[in-house]
């Protein structure tokens, strides 16, 4: 009789983490560790917001909070849909959960079951495939290619699904690629959708705001209104208010969903931290070009570290169109061996081999689905990134 669960052999440690933390033990042995893992804004939260944290908590609001959200910050994020994304949510449309992430949870703890599949544009955030395979789900993967920016076609995701498609993961900007799709992609994707009406859509577009060369994001449940019954509309404000440890997300979405979702939640964690939910408020309420300036700092160093990582022989680099992450492809690189000795079979030998060596933490790009690639997160000082370049430039120079 064993203690664990069964979904305890389908949970593995998401290698974004196991990165982290073989980074943090050569830190601890005191080297000098540049960690381009995590994706994660480097920016402070801004004042307003954290002094309206402060106000809230001497104001009493330090009760249990309503399972849903509070009225406050319910109504700030029906402003904000309706504002950015052009989407109207009424109250019972909407709920706020510990981070995106538990979004996600929620709503595939409450529909997927042992034969549903859940379609994932590859590459992927690994927590989707992750959480669907805890609920006993499968992931059906549909492949995006770098030639195509690493957008979703119509026909990559004509191609998975199957009449036991529950659900389809959109994630765009994307993380890994900051890959994007623009309105007449998503118009396919949706072509596609209307054809198989018993697929529901997840659409995570917490890196909405992160956008360069002058592109628009746009809500699917915008472009394709009349899907918009089937769609949850997903964000936070973990990416663009640089609010990663308050954890708030939250999603807009048909009422039987969002009941079933709180239903969970109410089990799980209860309402999210009070203080937090404040913040989120005077976060969505507050002054736009707060984004706009971290964006631009964003938009600088993936210049520099695109052009860096292009001048290197056998690396090629895709110019990514959104979020904070760069994607560059070894190909190059692949059967060499090391000025360390390592041979570099795979981009996670690359990956492994490169923090041993030049102490630069990386994560690679088959831990996201599609190798061999390696993702580089921006969210990171400009000194730390140009160092960076500069030892990953060294150590494919020392390449035999
Ligand atoms: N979705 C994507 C694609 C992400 O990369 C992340 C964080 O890394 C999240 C959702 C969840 O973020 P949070 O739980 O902080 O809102």
């Amino acid at each position: 009789h064993p203690l664990f669960a069964q979904r305890m052999d389908r949970l593995t440690v998401p290698a974004t983490i196991a990165m982290a933390q073989r980074a943090r033990n050569l830190r601890a042995k005191g080297e000098k560790v540049l960690s381009l893992a995590l994706g994660e804004p480097d920016f402070a939260t801004p004042a307003a917001v954290i002094e309206a944290a402060h106000r809230a908590a001497l104001d009493g609001q330090t009760k249990y909070p309503p399972v849903d959200g509070t009225p406050a910050l319910k109504a700030a994020i029906a402003r904000k849909f309706a504002r950015e994304n052009g989407l109207e949510y009424a109250p019972a449309e909407i709920m706020v959960s510990n981070g995106g992430k538990q979004v996600i949870f929620n709503a595939f703890m409450a529909t997927v079951q042992p034969g549903d599949e859940v379609v994932i544009p590859r590459p992927y955030w690994v927590s989707y495939p992750l959480i669907v395979q805890m609920f006993g789900g499968t992931p059906v993967y549909a492949d995006c290619h770098e030639a195509d920016g690493f957008r979703l076609t119509a026909q990559a995701l004509e191609a998975a699904v199957t009449p036991r498609t529950k659900w389809l993961v959109l994630n765009f900007p994307n993380n890994p690629t900051g890959g994007t799709m623009g309105q007449a992609d998503l118009e396919a994707v949706a072509e596609v959708l209307r054809r198989h009406p018993h697929v529901h859509i997840l659409s995570d577009e917490i890196y909405e705001h992160l956008l360069y060369d002058g592109l628009r994001h746009h809500s699917l449940a915008a472009v394709a209104p009349d899907l918009k019954g089937r769609i949850l509309t997903l964000n936070g404000v973990s990416k663009a208010y640089a609010m990663t440890g308050w954890r708030v997300g939250y999603v807009g979405g048909p009422t039987p969903l969002i009941r079933a979702m709180t239903a969970i939640q109410g089990s799980a964690t209860s309402g999210i931290c009070s203080i937090s939910q404040a913040a989120a408020a005077a976060a969505l309420d507050g002054p736009a070009d707060i984004i706009a300036q971290m964006c631009a700092v964003y938009a600088r160093r993936r210049e520099m570290v695109v052009s860096t990582l292009r001048a290197i022989p056998g690396l090629t680099c895709a110019m990514p169109h959104g979020a904070f992450y760069a994607y560059p492809g070894i190909a190059g690189c692949m059967g060499r061996v090391s000025a360390g000795g390592h041979r570099l079979e795979t981009d996670q030998d690359f990956a492994i081999a490169l923090l041993a060596e030049q102490h630069v933490a990386v994560v690679h790009g088959s831990a996201f689905g599609q190798g061999p690639y390696l993702r580089l997160s921006y969210a990171t000082s400009d000194d730390i990134l140009k160092e960076s370049c500069a030892r990953i430039a060294r150590f494919v120079d020392g390449l035999n």
